[in-house]
């Protein structure tokens, strides 16, 4: 836990108890602060209770300028609609923060990495926490994955905090100053929350007002936005390293057929080393080797050497939920490999999934989101047939009769269901030989999982038994990497 001494005999108000407000609460009232803390959520105040942190209703509170409030990064404080608890403190002109701005202010002298973009920031910030132990550096890693800010250990100047950084973290956070920092791509996602496209856009663009003056900048170059987001940064004067999981990039980082090569002014003797040595590896697929280009240039910016970030590529196992492999089963002489990309929550996302692999039984379907499903367009040629689950399936299915007319399209309703169909239609005599049921679902999981992890745990489940029913060569599989 990481004390926050600035708050030591000062009020201040959390709003959300979830792990990160919990985390938050614990650590403001272990370092002297008189907490007001609530949740709307009956569990969130019961868990904060067995915590010995008292619940205090803040929409009975007199709002004043020096109270604080540290807001849940799930509670909205302008768009869709603001919360009244962020209305009230916002009308008294209090500060609204969140964890990461209370971790900023209270380990000054440790180095911190930032990680934001729409797609690949959690896989983004594991690796870097990857590369840089194996570089031999002390590091904590989390934020809006992993650990909230403030359930990470205190370091002091000798350690590295890498901290992925969602928008709406971003927009209550000020004095943050990163020595890397890394945006990956923009595209359409959480639009509800940022007043369209331009406001998710400027909350993306802050992370450059929390680089430190002598930061490297980096910046994906695969989309419009992120592209000229480097451009303005540069313009601003910053160190920017543009990087690319689809070409080599003059001047910065850039991965082509599975090879990196570094042309930065201190690129030396990096002039090709593989990302994702067979196409089999954590580090599959342009979207990882944007993410992988993005993690090399911020470790250089920390001194890593090239040997010891190639080395630790070959060593990064991946997230559970993001493209992960659970197994392999087989029938009538058909191999099928399950994959559990859950993490898919919107159709950028999930298009990649799509584009990574051949013969798809896709699984897809839940809440839909704003920006709709025309990303995933491009990236139908693999798919052998759909099958949709959730209150959007019949909005994929509307998609997907105009944009892959002779696509077998099954409306499965539960996931349950729609992997027996999957796995029934994959094994038929008319299926390939080898072929993949892939869950990437580009929607949110609200609808009916608690989150895209019970989701995924749900699918592994699912797909487990098939395995165990329907071994290959008679022999059970050991798929229990990646397990949740
Ligand atoms: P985030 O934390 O930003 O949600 P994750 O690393 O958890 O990102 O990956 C979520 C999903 O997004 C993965 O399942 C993968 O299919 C896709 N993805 C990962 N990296 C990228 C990227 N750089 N660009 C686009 N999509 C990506």
């Amino acid at each position: 836990m990481i004390p926050v001494p600035s708050f030591a005999n000062k009020r201040v108000a959390v709003m959300g108890l979830g792990v990160a407000g919990l985390a938050t609460a614990r650590a403001l009232a272990a370092s002297g602060a008189d907490v007001l803390a609530w949740d709307d959520a009956e569990a969130g105040r019961t868990a904060a209770a067995a915590a010995g942190i008292a619940a205090t209703d803040l929409g009975a509170v007199d709002w004043t300028a020096d109270l604080p409030l540290v807001l849940s990064p799930g509670i909205p404080d302008v768009f869709p609609a603001p919360h009244p608890v962020a209305a009230a403190a916002r009308a008294a002109k209090a500060e609204i923060l969140c964890d990461i701005e209370l971790l900023a202010r209270s380990v000054p002298s440790a180095t911190c990495v930032t990680v934001t973009g729409t797609n690949g920031k959690s896989t983004t910030t594991a690796l870097i926490g990857h590369i840089l132990r194996a570089a031999g550096r002390r590091v904590e890693v989390g934020g809006n994955f992993g650990p909230p800010a403030l359930g990470l250990e205190p370091l002091d100047a000798g350690g590295i905090y890498v901290l992925e950084l969602s928008s709406y973290q971003l927009d209550r956070t000020y004095s943050l100053r990163a020595q890397a920092t890394v945006l990956l791509n923009i595209a359409e996602d959480h639009l509800e929350r940022h007043g369209g496209l331009d406001g998710y856009i400027a909350a993306k663009r802050r992370t450059f007002d929390l680089a430190a003056p002598n930061a490297t900048v980096v910046v994906g170059v695969d989309d419009p936005e992120a592209r000229a987001l480097a451009s303005q940064a540069e313009e601003a004067g910053q160190t920017v390293i543009r990087v690319s999981g689809r070409k080599h990039v003059e001047g910065g980082v850039g991965v082509l057929d599975g090879i990196l090569r570094d042309d930065t002014a201190d690129g030396s003797g990096s002039a090709g080393v593989p990302v994702d040595p067979g196409g089999t590896t954590a580090l599959r697929g342009a979207h990882n080797h944007q993410n992988a280009a993005a993690a090399w240039a911020a470790c250089r910016a920390l001194g890593v050497t090239p040997e010891t970030v190639a080395a630790a590529f070959a060593t990064f196992s991946g997230l559970p939920h993001r493209q992960e492999r659970v197994g392999e089963a087989s029938d009538g002489g058909r191999t099928v490999s399950f994959v559990n990309d859950s993490k898919a929550t919107n159709a950028v996302a999930s298009a990649r999934a799509l584009s990574a692999y051949d013969n798809i039984f896709w699984i897809a379907g839940g809440r839909g989101k704003q920006g709709g499903y025309a990303a995933l367009a491009p990236a139908l040629a693999g798919l052998r047939g759909a099958f949709l689950i959730g209150e959007d399936a019949p909005a994929i299915a509307r998609f997907l009769a105009g944009a892959a007319p002779t696509l077998p399209v099954t409306v499965s309703g539960t996931l349950d269901r729609a992997v027996t169909d999957a796995w029934t239609a994959a094994t038929s005599e008319d299926a390939p030989a080898n072929s993949v049921i892939l869950l990437s679902p580009a929607c949110a999981s609200f609808d009916q999982f608690a989150n895209f992890g019970a989701r995924g745990d749900a699918f592994r489940k699912s797909a487990r038994n098939l395995i165990a029913r329907n071994p290959i060569d008679g022999n059970p599989i050991d798929h229990t990497r990646g397990a949740a």
